[in-house]
């Protein structure tokens, strides 16, 4: 097969949901009867929320309690499409009523504040004291605050949204750009690797230009980037020269892309070659797992979280699977749906070891749509497996939009995008 048509076939296969059964995920698993096992979920996230379902899906017998202090989830896939106009924050908002109603989660509305790996144990902010059998950790990420300097949570939260979280953080920024004066400048200020959604900071510039072309055209965008390529590079460069052309600009560490200061209420920030003045600023800023994997002790001096790569347990803390952003899961990119196929194989991997069967070997699969415009959309794919080098892509499994993709193609994409967001939030919280 040619590596376009290849392409176009897997994406379709993503969109209708069939991929991950087609890839033998579940095949080998059967319900476990009679278990006893307390499984207990911290985070209902994309990971998370995954986990917990499939468990109970796969297993109705197993008492699944999944720990997650907002009543509503924001997802950060869409987000920028909020920030370009082209979605509300209402279209991204996920609950946990069928995951309670329907496949019998326990779900609590609180926040784990402690985990004793020792006893089996997890503290609520409440108070409260859960007893697990095994605990699935999926977080999410946390900021590293003090990396730039004056910026901190609270600069976030009033001045400089990182809107790497969506919810209140992605109402801020889309409030920044709606009050922004055509003619104003956006600065978008990426992180170094590894980070959350490596095409999310270029997605965010393309939509935020979409926004400025309709209803701002004199403005500008400028990316500070400490890196000197980033993911999707050539097909986003393609796309802002087609549809904006001269707004958004680039830069790279080699041209004064790294920022190491912020001054909020000068509203700038410090580069190697000097200080730069914005209108919005958006600063995205270094990353780690989240706080309580790090609490509880379960990173490695890269700040994420080592684990087995067949069933995502925790190789510093037996029991404790840890899946999604927090995990380092080798060649997999920290996207959502990477953390959606994770919580669905450590489902699989619980209900073996709870049946004391070995868990099969994992096949894991990723996909990234990024739009560009509301008709131009690219994307990214892979297929992962095991080797003695840990997850690693299967060479052809997927690949990028072609260079030369024309216009019914994008077009196509950015179809396949709405398909793809629709069909996965049906799956983790429908
Ligand atoms: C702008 C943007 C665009 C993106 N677009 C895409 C995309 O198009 N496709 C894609 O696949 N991915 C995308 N992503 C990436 C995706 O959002 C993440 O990779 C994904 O959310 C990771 O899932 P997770 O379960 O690790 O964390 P999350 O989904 O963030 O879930 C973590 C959950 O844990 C909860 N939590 C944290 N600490 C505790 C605690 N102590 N107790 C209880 N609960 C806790 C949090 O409240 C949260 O609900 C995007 C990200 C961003 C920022």
């Amino acid at each position: 097969m040619s590596q376009k048509f290849s392409r176009r076939d897997f994406n379709k296969l993503l969109v209708s949901g069939v991929a991950g059964s087609a890839l033998g995920i579940f095949g080998a698993v059967r319900p476990a009867y009679a278990a006893q096992n307390r499984i207990v979920v911290i985070g209902g996230g994309f990971g998370g929320a995954s986990a917990a379902k499939y468990l109970r899906k796969l297993d109705p017998s197993l008492s699944v309690t999944l720990i997650e202090p907002k009543a509503t989830f924001y997802t950060c896939p869409f987000s920028n499409w909020v920030l370009g106009g082209l979605k509300n924050m209402e279209d991204i908002a996920q609950t946990y009523t069928v995951l309670k109603n329907r496949y019998g989660v326990n779900v609590i509305a609180d926040s784990a504040s402690s985990i004793d790996a020792a006893k089996g144990t997890v503290t609520l902010k409440s108070g409260k004291v859960l007893n697990y059998d095994r605990l699935i950790v999926s977080p999410g990420i946390d900021f590293k605050w003090n990396s730039i300097e004056g910026y901190s949570e609270s600069v976030s939260n009033t001045k400089m949204p990182h809107a790497y979280e969506a919810g209140p953080q992605t109402a801020l920024l889309h409030k920044q750009l709606l009050a922004m004066n055509d003619g104003g400048t956006v600065l978008i200020c990426p992180p170094a690797n590894p980070f959350r959604c490596p095409p999310g900071p270029y997605e965010r510039a393309s939509l935020v230009a979409h926004y400025l072309k309709e209803k701002k055209p004199k403005s500008k965008i400028i990316i500070l980037d400490p890196k000197d390529k980033f993911s999707k590079q050539g097909l986003f460069k393609k796309g802002w020269e087609k549809l904006y052309p001269g707004m958004i600009e680039w830069r790279s560490v080699a041209t004064g892309g790294k920022i190491s200061k912020v001054d909020a209420a000068a509203m700038t920030v410090t580069t190697d070659f000097g200080v730069e003045k914005g209108d919005v600023i958006n600063i995205i800023p270094p990353q780690q797992a989240g706080k309580i994997a790090v609490d509880a002790g379960l990173t490695d001096a890269s700040g994420w979280c080592p684990v087995n790569p067949i069933t995502f347990e925790s190789t510093i803390h037996p029991g404790i699977h840890v899946i999604g952003d927090a995990c380092i899961a080798g060649a997999m990119p920290k996207s959502g749906f990477a953390a959606s196929s994770q919580g669905k194989v450590v489902a699989a991997s619980i209900i073996r070891l709870c049946q004391g069967k070995v868990p099969a070997p994992p096949s894991l699969v990723n996909t990234c749509y990024s739009l560009i415009g509301p008709g131009y959309g690219v994307s990214v794919a892979g297929v992962y497996k095991l080797t003695s080098a840990g997850i690693v892509e299967i060479p052809g499994s997927g690949g990028l939009t072609p260079m030369d993709a024309d216009d019914d193609h994008l077009n196509e994409e950015a179809t396949f995008a709405r398909g793809w967001y629709n069909n996965i939030v049906q799956d983790i919280w429908g």
